[in-house]
């Protein structure tokens, strides 16, 4: 596609931000469990959770007092000097996990990023430095520095960026038989979120990652998951990857890891990371006492057998519901995607109108691909409240359908 033509003196916006966000005038003062509140004291019923990331609700106490007292001892130190949070949290995520050593990064396309060069790295010093390829699926979404949206192939987020890098296949979502045959001697490692967050909810069946799981054994290659939106409890499994019953060589996460405060991590077998050595990755925040802190708070309440069931609870009731829409809203719903309290909803109408129209009735949700919009609320929503969602859900369905025209 052609350069787009740059006027000499381009405007600038009235915000003085980068024009990169479409963004609504509405803007929020404080937020408590699953409620956010405008400056004029306005409610609105809060199911995307900052895209996932609020897991725990709003101005949740424990996670208040874990950053308020980290706040006021430390806040930073180098990653040259032993932080014992980093050293606890790590034990948090391992012991949880089939990871054996983590990186703590401040982002989730860092924690990508991270995981993209261990897989490299690995193939590398074990004398095949030929293997670099990562393999990614049509409608993936794994951040936004240059390895990642490389990575998910989304054109889009590529279009004049310069040339797509090497090293990163694309292919299409679901086909085992393409797949098989993209394996060969330049292969590092398969890239894929076991629930598609921003492409559209898709969740990936569980005898698909078994089977990705197997062909990276056969083909001696790894098995690299992004969790960060699907992770932490969202499918009603501290993992998603915990449903097929396989484990990952390295795994992403971030999002839900701070509730809010920014950390992510890349997870990785000791094997899978024995060519990272000293000097070969770092970062200046990743991990500090601040970040360790309120991951450490929030680890201790995701990692619970009540707060999972309860996902489950929830979840379990809201696609009940949704389904119910959708028979009485076939002309609005087209389909019901995802898993767990990653719930993607398909629709005949502009899912960015029909973001307005629940916004409309007090409700915040988040759009996808595919034309969904997708509920990502707190894991801790009521039952009481998804009742609320639901209504308000109904509203939305109501205002987009006479926008239908006759
Ligand atoms: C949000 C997200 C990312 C990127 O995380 P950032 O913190 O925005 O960098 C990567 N992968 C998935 C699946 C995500 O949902």
């Amino acid at each position: 596609m052609a350069a787009k033509s740059v006027s000499e003196t381009p405007s600038v916006p009235s915000d003085h931000l980068m024009s990169v966000y479409s963004r609504t005038p509405l803007a929020f003062e404080r937020g408590e469990g699953s409620r956010l509140y405008t400056t004029d004291g306005e409610a609105y019923l809060d199911a995307m959770a900052g895209i996932a990331v609020n897991a725990l609700g709003h101005a949740n106490p424990k996670l208040v007092a874990a950053l308020s007292a980290q706040a006021a001892k430390l806040w930073h130190v180098s990653n040259i000097f032993t932080i014992p949070q980093q050293t606890e949290l790590a034990k948090v995520l391992t012991d949880a996990t089939f990871a054996d050593v983590v990186f703590f990064t401040n982002s989730g396309t860092e924690a990508i990023e991270c995981a993209i060069k261990t897989a490299r790295k690995y193939h590398w010093a074990k004398g095949e430095p030929e293997r670099i390829d990562i393999i990614g699926f049509d409608g993936s979404f794994h951040g936004r520095t240059m390895a990642a949206v490389n990575a998910s192939g989304n054109k889009a987020y590529l279009e004049g960026f310069g040339p797509p890098m090497p090293g990163f296949v694309q292919l299409p979502y679901g086909d085992h038989e393409a797949l098989k045959a993209a394996i060969g001697p330049t292969t590092a490692a398969i890239l894929i979120e076991p629930v598609q967050g921003e492409g559209g909810a898709r969740s990936l069946p569980d005898s698909c990652l078994r089977a990705l799981r197997q062909l990276c054994d056969e083909a001696g290659i790894l098995l690299i998951l992004d969790e960060v939106q699907c992770g932490l409890g969202r499918t009603g499994k501290l993992f998603a990857h915990e449903w097929a019953g396989v484990e990952p060589d390295i795994m992403a996460v971030a999002k839900a890891l701070g509730g809010g405060f920014p950390v992510g991590a890349c997870l990785a077998t000791a094997k899978a990371a024995s060519g990272m050595s000293v000097g070969s990755h770092g970062s200046t925040y990743g991990g500090n006492p601040l970040a360790m802190a309120v991951g450490l708070a929030a680890m201790a309440e995701l990692n619970s057998p009540a707060l999972l069931d309860h996902v489950s609870k929830v979840a379990g009731y809201l696609v009940q519901q949704i389904e119910g829409l959708k028979a009485r809203f076939p002309d609005v719903v087209a389909d019901i995607r995802g898993r767990g309290l990653l719930i993607g909803i398909k629709l005949h109408t502009p899912n960015r109108e029909f973001m307005q129209h629940a916004r409309d009735a007090r409700l915040l949700i988040a759009g996808g691909g595919d034309n969904c919009v997708r509920l990502l609320p707190p894991l801790v929503l009521t039952l009481d409240e998804a009742r609320e969602a639901i209504e308000k859900l109904e509203q939305a369905c109501l205002a987009a359908r006479a926008k239908i025209p006759a």
